[in-house]
C-alpha cells in the first residue's frame, strides 16, 4: 500500500517545520496554509514526526 502525506489545515500552525523537513520539496505554501503535493511525496514520515501539534499524518494514496 502506498502512503502520502496529508496536512490537517485545522490544526496546522504554519511552523515550516515539515517543509523545511521535507528533502523532496513536496509540502508547498498554499494561501495562509501548507499544502503536499501528492505526486512528488515518497511517504517517508519525516515530516509526521517533525510536526510537533501532530498536523501531518500519512494516508493511503487515492489510486
Ligand atoms: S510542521 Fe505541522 S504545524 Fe508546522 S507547518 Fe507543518 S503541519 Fe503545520
Ligand atoms: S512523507 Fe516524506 S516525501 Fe512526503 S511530504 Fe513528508 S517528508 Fe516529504
Amino acid at each position: 500500500m502506498s502512503l502520502v502525506a496529508e496536512i490537517n489545515r485545522t490544526t496546522c500552525r504554519k511552523c515550516r517545520r515539515c517543509s523545511g523537513t521535507c528533502s523532496n520539496g513536496t509540502i508547498e505554501r498554499a494561501g495562509a496554509s501548507f499544502r503536499v503535493v501528492a505526486e512528488l511525496c515518497s511517504g517517508c514520515g519525516a515530516c509526521v514526526d517533525m510536526c510537533p501539534w501532530k498536523s501531518v499524518k500519512l494516508v493511503s494514496r487515492q489510486e
